[in-house]
């Protein structure tokens, strides 16, 4: 029996998950969240023990540090040295990570490198696994790319229609996100078919606060929605989504707020979405708490529908059809009136839910029996996916 740990850093958070394996079982987990704010936050559960401690976190480097000593100070493990794997999640893999892979000084230059791709990712990743890799010289370090499971795209879905010198000098191109939880539930859908992974195809809909779609043929990535970042494809929590790019320099010459072209890209990250249409919340819960009475929560909510189900329906086409379309991650699992929107008026591609078993808490089928297309909501679990990928390198 081991002890896994599998490390997710953002830009202000590092939420962690520590597993006792070959088991699977998670024993606890936590979320540091406000790093470089006042009052960061470190959350634990473990077992019954549910743990919060407030004060000022400066960098990922002490946060790293505070989950090893909350570690220590609740019993989770005796020793740091009880810890025999990490798993790193990686934003930006760019064209150099196709696959999971043991974490070695020259894969760290590497992410670093890539820093321009995931500006607020990389480099807070790279410092995280720099720490442990001094607390932990030992351990098995894994990198697991968000990216990776889209590198087997065809160039015609992720080459962009630009002057070849943007890919050839600066690898300009799709490389999509979420690809942990996409493969993840990929395969759980595959099992639910009873098919072989190889003979499916299968649309995969993550919708948390960030949300892409993608294609799955043959257990392999074909397309999905996010693009060269993740602000590509359909409208988010806080992220527009695609949009024609005239409108950037466009609103940078009549806004006096919006100063240069990274501005420009901040208020798309960060103020757009449900939360800039509706003007009440990035959170999809709140959208639909107002929409009958809210006339731009309304708007907020049919403008996310109407763009999952496009990018569905281009799906549908490039695959000539799908065995099964799966709903995952915070809104896809969560929301019966966001699937119930979505699958609305499908029923004409064979998409046809039942609505007694589109309930909160519904996990597998939703279909109805003739349904050609099944219907799965599949909760994702992107840490077991690092943590596997650990054991499978040690
Ligand atoms: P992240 O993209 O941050 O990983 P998650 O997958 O955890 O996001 O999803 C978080 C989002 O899920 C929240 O912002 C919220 O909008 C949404 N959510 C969670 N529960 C529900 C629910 N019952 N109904 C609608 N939306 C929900």
């Amino acid at each position: 029996m081991t002890k896994t740990l599998a490390v997710n850093a953002g830009s202000s958070s590092l939420k962690w998950q520590m597993y006792e394996m070959p088991e699977e079982k998670v024993i606890a987990k936590g979320l540091i969240e406000r790093i470089g704010l006042n009052d960061s936050i470190s959350t634990v559960t473990f077992g019954e023990i549910k743990d919060r401690i407030v004060l000022d976190i400066h960098d990922h480097k002490e946060a790293v540090n505070i989950l090893l000593s909350d570690l220590k100070r609740l019993n989770i493990v005796s020793e740091i040295s009880d810890i025999t794997g990490i798993g790193h999640r990686i934003v930006a893999g760019g064209e150099d990570f196709k696959e999971s892979t043991l974490v070695t000084p020259k894969v760290l230059d590497k992410i670093e490198k890539l820093s321009p791709y995931a500006p607020l990712h990389n480099p807070a990743e790279a410092v995280v696994m720099r720490v442990f890799e001094q607390v932990l010289p030992t351990a098995t370090a894994v990198a697991v790319f968000d990216t990776a499971f889209h590198s087997t795209m065809p160039a015609k879905a992720y080459r962009y229609p630009m002057p070849n010198k943007y890919y050839e000098n600066y690898a300009v191109r799709k490389y999509g996100a979420h690809g942990t939880s996409h493969m993840f539930v990929s395969r759980e859908a595959a099992k639910l078919l009873g098919k072989p992974i190889e003979e499916t195809k299968i649309i995969t809909a993550h919708i948390g606060n960030g949300g892409s779609i993608t294609a799955v043929e043959g257990g392999k990535s074909v397309d999905t929605s996010m693009g060269f970042t993740p602000l590509g494809g359909i409208m988010m929590g806080t992220r527009s989504g695609e949009l024609d790019p005239s409108i950037l320099p466009f609103i940078i010459d009549r806004d006096p707020e919006l100063k240069d072209a990274q501005d420009a890209i901040d208020m798309l990250n960060k103020q757009s979405g449900l939360l800039g249409i509706s003007g009440i919340s990035s959170d999809m819960r709140d959208i639909i708490d107002t929409k009958d009475t809210d006339i731009n929560a309304k708007l907020a909510f049919d403008m996310y529908v109407d763009r999952v189900k496009k990018y569905i329906g281009q799906y549908l086409a490039i695959m000539n059809g799908a065995d099964a379309l799966v709903f995952t991650a915070g809104v896809g699992e969560n929301s019966v009136p966001f699937r119930e929107s979505v699958l609305d008026g499908l029923d004409w591609l064979g998409i046809k839910v039942d609505p007694s078993k589109n309930f909160f808490g519904a996990e597998g089928d939703i279909s109805l029996p003739d349904s050609r297309v099944k219907i799965f909501v599949i909760p994702t679990d992107e840490e077991l996916m690092i943590t596997r990928d650990v054991e499978r390198l040690k």
